[in-house]
């Protein structure tokens, strides 16, 4: 442990290369994704990634609230992103926050790009995202949460959208920043990726790093993305084939 006044700094990254939780520089935190958990939603996902908790749950395409935000020709994506009082060591003050309202206005935003908005005219489709317990990487979390919920309640999309953050801590590159990483290191880079046609669609930055490093954290980012795409499709798969049991015995 070093010291910076009186805040302990862990050491983050061993001599051969080992994060603080033990993992190497790419290598995601274990993450389980649970497709269908909620019963009342019409959609919804429940993500478990490393410390992180996040419940999604979608309803819609439903009527507009409040009315005059409807479009008429198109469903607009609206997202509330929140987190509990309990998700975090100091107790955070419960409500809207601006980080809460940036980071619903971003997740939204991603959504926007995916969803066939325009077969449900002057209809809203409503994204909740829960964080229940949070370790650094929510946001990501939660758009892993809520594009399994959006699928979850059959609304119609190009693609799932996987988020990860990449960044850089004591100099190196990694993949998937804990709470000690993101606190301590040197940037925080959460992105979003369309996986079919390989767009980005949410890109955000903390700190900084050269423009190869950029280039750098971006491919391990694509690639982390994918890994997380294939956990989204087999959650979806598991929940509908376990359906089929009674299809066969029908
Ligand atoms: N955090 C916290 N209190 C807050 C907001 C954030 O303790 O009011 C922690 C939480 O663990 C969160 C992390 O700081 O996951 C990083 O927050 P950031 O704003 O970078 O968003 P995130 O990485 O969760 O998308």
């Amino acid at each position: 442990m070093g010291s910076v006044g009186a805040k302990e700094v862990p050491v983050l990254l061993s001599p051969e290369g080992i994060r603080v939780d033990g993992r190497r520089l790419d290598e995601l935190r274990p993450l389980r994704v649970v497709a269908g958990p909620l019963h009342r939603a019409d959609g919804s996902a429940f993500v478990e990634w490393g410390a992180n908790k996040v419940m999604a749950a979608v309803y819609g395409p439903r009527e507009v609230h409040p009315r005059h935000l409807q479009q008429n020709n198109k469903a607009i994506v609206q997202c509330k992103y929140n987190m509990a009082a309990f998700s975090v060591d100091e107790r955070k003050r419960p409500g809207l926050d601006r980080r809460s309202q940036e980071i619903s206005k971003v997740i939204a935003e991603a959504f926007e790009s995916v969803i066939f908005a325009e077969e449900y005219p002057r209809t809203s489709i409503d994204v909740y995202i829960e964080v229940l317990q949070a370790n650094a990487g929510t946001r990501c979390a939660g758009l892993v949460a809520a594009s399994v919920a959006l699928a979850d309640a059959g609304i119609p999309m190009a693609d799932l959208v996987p988020a990860v953050a990449v960044g850089k801590v004591a100099g190196e590159i990694v993949l998937d920043l804990n709470k000690a990483e993101d606190n301590f290191g040197e940037a925080d880079l959460p992105m979003a990726l369309v996986p079919q046609s390989g767009r980005l669609v949410l890109l955000q930055m903390e700190g900084h790093m050269t423009r190869e490093e950029l280039s750098r954290a971006l491919d391990m980012g694509v690639k982390g993305c994918h890994v997380i795409y294939d956990k989204m499709k087999a959650a979806l798969r598991d929940r509908y084939s376990a359906a089929r049991p009674t299809e066969v015995a029908a």
